[in-house]
Parts: structure tokens; C-alpha cells; sequence
């Protein structure tokens, strides 16, 4: 799978697997175990997370999933925003660590801005990164003037903002997804299906998957893949929809097919709010 390079040198896979609303509920366990792994079958190795979800339930499924198979993995997790002082990061890493039974997070992201001074935050993420709990660090729903708040030297340090963006909302294209380029920040696209809402119903998306022999989800993931340093993490607990996901790799969207999305798609022409979910 192509990667996309990091600040610590190490490559982060552009496709993986979300998992919120997994870990929520004790029936849906075994669905969700199988689920993680049949994406690890097929060769997914990323897996996005957060202490957030299910409170924990998350890492949790995900800590038995991978049990005996980090090695090659790239995990990311987020951490509350309420624990983003230096000695909170420090606790919520390591309660992270301890539900997925490992020894270090790959990516380790503030899940959203909060009211805890940056500075506080990046010290703690250095000091974790220094004991070898996190290879990257890295924000979510990061608007620009949260970016340009980051100190500059930190700023050059960014594994990835992790951002709302699929083709239906594309709010992070007014500005911020330049800058980040310019700084060269990936994005990692959430909610890439839109939830699998109404843009899979699309006819514009339904004629260029027909062209393809794919499928509406596989065409909005190859849009997003095409995009500048774009990753991608669409969530699915159902094994055949992770594997069609993961085709969307194979997808290369014509100059037509994105001239076509883009008239019934269009980017923003004015000032819109960065969005989350
Ligand atoms: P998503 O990936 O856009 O969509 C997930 C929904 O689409 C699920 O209901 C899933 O149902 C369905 N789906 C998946 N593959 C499909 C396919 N091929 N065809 C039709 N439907 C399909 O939404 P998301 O879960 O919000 O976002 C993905 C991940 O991003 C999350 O799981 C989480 O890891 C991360 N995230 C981060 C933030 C943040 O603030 N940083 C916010 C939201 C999400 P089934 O499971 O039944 O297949």
C-alpha cells in the first residue's frame, strides 16, 4: 500500500480502518473482532481509534484483535482534549496503551481543541515520544487559526490533521488542506463515506462507479486517495464491505470522472467553518 511519509521518517499507510461505535456494546463484540481482523487479512494495517470511543470499549476490541500481531500495525488514537495538559497526556497514553496491550501508539492525536494552552499539550507529547509510548503526534479538527496557534516548531512536527472531508464536505479545502500541503501535514480524511449517508445514493457517483465496475463507495474513496497527501480510515464492522473498501486503492479516477464530481460536488468558493463529526 502506498505511504505517506512522517516527521519521524516512519510511513503511514493511506487507507485504514476507523472504529468508532465499536466497543460500545458487549453483543457486538465477536462481529467487531471479526470484522478488525478480516481488515488485517486483507492487508489493512492501519486502524484509527481514540480513547473516546465506547470509552475506551474501542482499544479495547482492538487490543485482543491484534493480540500477538503488532508488529507491522500502525495504530492511531486520539486523547480527549480535557487531557491534553502535559501530565494528562501522559495518563491518557498510557491508559491507551494498557487497553490495547501494547508498548506504543504510532500517530497520537488531540481529538479536537480545547482550552488546555498547546505549549502544555506539545511538551507532554514530546516527553512521549522521548520515552517511546508514540513514534508521531498530531491534532484533529484542527481549523487554520488552531493550526497557526500550535507552536511554529511544532507545527513542523505534524503527523496529520485528521479532518471531515469526503466529497459531499469538502470545508477543509477553504484554506486549511493548502496550508497543511504547504507544510506538508497529511490530512486524514474521517467520515470519508459520510457516514455511508446519502452521498453513496448519488446518480453523479453511481455512473462513474458503473463505469468502473465499482461501487459508489470505492469511487468516494478514490477521490479522497487522489487528493495531495490524503489518508483515508472509512469505518465498516462487515468483513466484504472492508474488502471493498480497500479496493478503492486500485481505482484511478479520469480527468472526466473529476470534472464530473466536481460540478456536482463543487469545492468551496467562499469562507466556510471547518465541520466535525
Ligand atoms: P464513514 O467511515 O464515512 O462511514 C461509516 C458508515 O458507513 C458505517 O455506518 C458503515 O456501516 C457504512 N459503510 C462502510 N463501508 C461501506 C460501504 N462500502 N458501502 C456502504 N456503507 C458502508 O464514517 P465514520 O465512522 O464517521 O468515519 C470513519 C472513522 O473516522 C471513524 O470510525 C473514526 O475512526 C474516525 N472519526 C474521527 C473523528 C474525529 O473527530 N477525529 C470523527 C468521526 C470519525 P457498517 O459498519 O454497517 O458497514
Amino acid at each position: 500500500m502506498r505511504n505517506l511519509d512522517l516527521p519521524s521518517g516512519i510511513g503511514m499507510p493511506v487507507l485504514g480502518l476507523g472504529t468508532w461505535r465499536m466497543g460500545e456494546h458487549r453483543d457486538q463484540k465477536n462481529r467487531e473482532l471479526e470484522a478488525i481482523d478480516a481488515a488485517l487479512e486483507a492487508g489493512i494495517t492501519l486502524i484509527d481509534t481514540a480513547e473516546m470511543y465506547g470509552e475506551g470499549g474501542a482499544e479495547e476490541v482492538i487490543g485482543e484483535a491484534i493480540r500477538g500481531r503488532r508488529d507491522g500495525l500502525f495504530l492511531v488514537s486520539k486523547f480527549y482534549p480535557h487531557n491534553a495538559s502535559r501530565r494528562g497526556v501522559a495518563e491518557a497514553c498510557e491508559r491507551s496503551l494498557a487497553r490495547m496491550d501494547c508498548e506504543y501508539i504510532d500517530l497520537y492525536l488531540l481529538h479536537w481543541p480545547g482550552g488546555v494552552p498547546l505549549s502544555q499539550t506539545f511538551e507532554g507529547l514530546h516527553e512521549l515520544r522521548d520515552r517511546g509510548w508514540i513514534r508521531d503526534f498530531g491534532v484533529s479538527n484542527f481549523n487554520l487559526g488552531n493550526l497557526q496557534d500550535i507552536p511554529e516548531a511544532d507545527q513542523a512536527q505534524l503527523g496529520c490533521n485528521q479532518v471531515f472531508y469526503n466529497l459531499a464536505h469538502r470545508e477543509v479545502e477553504w484554506e486549511v488542506a493548502d496550508w497543511c500541503q504547504e507544510c506538508r501535514i497529511p490530512l486524514m480524511a474521517y467520515s470519508p463515506l459520510d457516514q455511508g449517508g446519502s452521498l453513496l445514493q448519488s446518480p453523479a457517483l453511481g455512473k462513474i462507479a458503473e463505469a468502473h465496475q465499482a461501487t459508489a463507495a470505492q469511487i468516494a474513496l478514490a477521490w479522497l486517495l487522489q487528493r495531495p497527501d490524503t489518508a483515508v480510515i472509512p469505518k465498516s464492522a462487515r468483513p466484504q464491505r472492508i474488502r471493498e473498501n480497500l479496493g478503492a486503492l486500485e481505482i484511478e479516477l479520469t480527468t472526466e470522472d473529476l470534472a464530473a464530481l466536481e460540478r456536482v460536488f463543487p469545492a468551496p468558493d467562499r469562507a466556510v467553518r471547518l465541520d466535525m463529526r
